[in-house]
């Protein structure tokens, strides 16, 4: 039989009730925010795109709940060169990620969706893996056409 799978809000809302925490509006329109979007974003351009929607809502809450999120499973956070960027565990196609070294672009490479990686390294260390990203680190073709034509 197949189990039903949670919502993200479900999620969100077992997590605050587990952890009694207050179930306020902010917390479920910030996750809101981000599972619409897809994609990597920082705190500052979340905080942006809230702006812009006219939902005041400040950074020190946005750190806040973010953690939250993280904590709860619906977040990952990677920490690239540039600072940390964030994005969804939930919904978003399995992917690796490929890290410019020339122009620092990032690129989204699925590539190992197929691994049952989490199982096996549950298997092998019995860690709870959440969730897992590959990082390759090169040199992208964007670049590589800048350096032929020098
Ligand atoms: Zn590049
Ligand atoms: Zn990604």
């Amino acid at each position: 039989m197949e189990e039903k799978r949670l919502s993200p809000n479900d999620i969100l809302k077992n997590y605050l009730e587990e952890h009694s925490l207050r179930k306020t509006p902010e917390r479920f329109a910030i996750l809101d925010e981000i599972y619409s979007n897809s994609g990597h974003f920082n705190i500052e351009t979340l905080y942006e795109s809230m702006k812009s929607k006219n939902y005041r809502v400040s950074l020190a809450t946005l750190y806040n709940n973010i953690d939250i999120l993280i904590d709860a499973g619906l977040l990952v956070k990677h920490r690239f060169e540039k600072g940390n960027t964030y994005e969804k565990t939930m919904d978003s196609m399995k992917h690796d990620h490929f890290i410019c070294t020339g122009c620092g672009r990032i690129y989204e490479v699925p590539l190992s969706g197929n691994m049952d990686v989490n199982a096996e390294v549950s298997k092998r260390y019995g860690f709870d893996v959440s969730s897992y990203f590959l990082t390759m680190y090169g040199v992208c073709n964007i670049c590589k056409e800048l350096k032929n034509k020098k």
